[in-house]
């Protein structure tokens, strides 16, 4: 585990960062597994898997990476249909 993981951690005192109510970026209302059975506590296997400034478990990084793939298919999609509409409008 990297140094900066470790900071991480033990800054949010092992808890998934996605706390009741925290409403974080593509995470929005889904409810951290965590947080609802064990008071926020991530499991070992969860914490091998920080990668990121925010801790967060298995779960909620999964919801994340999903919301936020589907935010840039959906981004991307709208591009090209701008794009269309202005090549016609020439
Ligand atoms: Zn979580």
């Amino acid at each position: 585990m990297s140094k900066k993981s470790k900071q991480v951690i033990a800054r949010q005192k092992r808890k998934c960062g996605n706390s009741p109510n925290s409403n974080l970026s593509f995470i929005g209302d889904y409810e951290c597994p965590r947080w609802k059975l064990s008071n926020g506590f991530m499991d070992n296997y969860d914490l091998d898997h920080i990668i990121e400034n925010m801790g967060l478990c298995l779960d909620c990084r999964h919801i994340k990476t999903m919301n936020f793939q589907n935010y840039k298919a959906e981004r991307q999609k709208i591009n090209t249909e701008f794009m269309i509409l202005q090549t016609k409008s020439r």
